[in-house]
């Protein structure tokens, strides 16, 4: 496949977008607000009307779906819509019978791996649909990603999804709080995080944010508002399943919406530990 369309050009679309292009393939972007790229069409039906592959990767459910009313009226056999927004299994299941009611084919791609990581072809994919579909949509998801994990059926990638975010949600709680209480006992970052590179508390987040902590550096590689949109989609898929620590995550990351820091790095949560102590004075 050759002619790619990225509709949403945020942090990880943009990074993708990029690298397709760079890759000589025959790269469309859209976005809602204009975006200055060379790719970029302003049209979203012209964006995807002659594109092999659609790769859809914007905010959240109702932003999927707002896409989806418009392109719907424009897809036709033939076509691959790889959906990598991170939603629930509920709505992907919802928007696969849009796209194939057309004779488009629909795959589920949600992924991890933030900014570095789309930057540097290091996303990991997690794939929702028929084998065959993961095969078609291999050489160009290849291209962005370190791996790629076939999941199951539609719906089974988004549920996967949302449980690695709720956990990366509870392991930077858990650093975030950790460094609070160091901090306030006059111990220095750099003390905590070397006892922290040798201890078996330390983790591939815990490496990926220490340069970020130490300089308290906020800007968004993954935001605060997105964490805050999976903590909500992982409860309303756990439903009756009772996840005491997730409930009491999720009324944090709103008053962190409530402060302001939505547009933070998820990072920002060390923010509103500190905000609070403040409001105490
Ligand atoms: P982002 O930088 O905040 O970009 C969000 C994109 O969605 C923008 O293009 C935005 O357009 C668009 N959008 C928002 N509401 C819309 C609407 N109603 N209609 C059409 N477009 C709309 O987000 P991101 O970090 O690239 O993340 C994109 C998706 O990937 C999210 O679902 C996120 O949870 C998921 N994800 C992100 C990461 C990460 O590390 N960043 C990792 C895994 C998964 P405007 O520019 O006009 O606002």
């Amino acid at each position: 496949m050759k002619r790619i369309t990225v509709v949403g050009l945020g942090i990880i679309g943009n990074a993708w977008a990029q690298n397709l292009h760079a890759d000589g393939l025959t790269v469309r972007g859209w976005n809602r607000s204009p975006k200055n790229v060379p790719f970029y069409e302003a049209d979203l039906a012209k964006a995807v009307a002659d594109a092999e592959m659609i790769i859809i990767v914007v905010a959240d459910p109702p932003a999927v779906e707002s896409v989806l009313d418009v392109i719907v009226p424009q897809l036709k056999r033939g076509q691959l819509v790889a959906q990598s927004s991170t939603i629930s299994a509920h709505w992907t299941k919802l928007f696969a019978k849009r796209v194939e009611a057309t004779g488009a084919e629909f795959l589920e791609a949600p992924f991890t791996g933030s900014k570095p990581a789309a930057e540097a072809r290091k996303t990991v994919f997690y794939l929702g649909g028929t084998a065959e579909l993961v095969e078609k949509a291999r050489p160009v998801l290849e291209r962005l990603s370190v791996s790629r994990l076939h999941v199951g059926p539609v719906g089974s990638a988004s549920s996967l999804k949302l449980a690695m975010n709720l956990n990366l949600a509870m392991m930077m709680q858990a650093l975030s709080e950790s460094l609070t209480l160091t901090r306030s006992e006059g111990i220095s970052d750099e003390k905590f995080f070397e006892a922290l590179h040798m201890n078996v508390g330390r983790s591939g987040l815990s490496d990926l944010k220490e340069p970020k902590l130490k300089a308290k550096d906020f800007a968004a590689q993954f935001s605060l508002k997105h964490m805050n949109k999976d903590l909500r989609l992982a409860l309303e898929t756990a439903g009756s399943l009772d996840l005491p620590v997730a409930k009491q995550l999720k009324s944090f990351y709103d008053k962190g919406m409530g402060a302001g820091f939505g547009d933070d790095d998820f990072t920002g949560v060390i923010r509103l530990l500190g905000k609070m102590e403040e409001n105490k004075k």
